[in-house]
């Protein structure tokens, strides 16, 4: 699940940049030519939902013994793909940008792990192998290892295809 560090900085985190940017989504979002993307965007959290197991189950392996915690080393904001999706699928908004004291972890990690529902953080937080999980998966039956892939580009293909419905409803 670890994310990799953005090359630029956050957006939207300057004075009063978060709420603007949340309500020019709500907008767009419920816009009737944004149909098809609020559709594909229930599809690619359904999609999420199947992939959860697989995650949770190779998160419980090996993160509580993990020496070097992605969500203490990365650094990841919220873009507008996935703040799009939160908006387009209505689900639950972070309350603000992600911000990081130096040093710190990402603000959304807790004692016991990240506190965000696995379909309410960053995509990139849902399908990220780190060395050692993909280590673990050798250790899956072939079958087991493909429906996960079957899953994941489900759910890929989904978010694209959000993505374009969005753009090509609303552009
Ligand atoms: S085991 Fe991997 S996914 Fe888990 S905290 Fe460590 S680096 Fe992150
Ligand atoms: S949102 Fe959650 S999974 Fe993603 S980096 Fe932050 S704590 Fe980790």
């Amino acid at each position: 699940m670890p994310p990799e560090p953005m090359p630029s900085g956050p957006p939207w985190s300057g004075h009063g940049q978060w709420p603007q940017a949340n309500q020019a989504l709500r907008t767009l979002a419920r816009k009737p030519a944004a149909a098809p993307a609020r559709e594909l965007a229930r599809r690619f959290a359904e999609a999420r939902g199947f992939l959860a197991p697989f995650m949770e189950r190779l998160c419980a392996a090996t993160c509580p013994r993990c020496l070097d915690p992605c969500c203490v080393r990365a650094r990841l904001w919220w873009g507008f793909a996935d703040l799009a999706f939160l908006h387009l699928a209505e689900l639950p908004l972070p309350l603000k940008q992600m911000t990081y004291a130096p040093g710190g972890a990402c603000p959304h990690l807790g004692p016991h792990g990240c506190h965000l529902e696995r379909p309410l953080r960053p995509w990139v937080c849902d399908w990220h192998l780190c060395p050692e999980q993909k280590a673990r998966l050798g250790g899956w039956d072939q079958g087991e290892r493909r429906e996960l892939v079957q899953v994941l580009e489900r759910a890929r293909g989904l978010r694209k295809q959000m993505l374009e419905a969005l753009v090509q409803g609303v552009g």
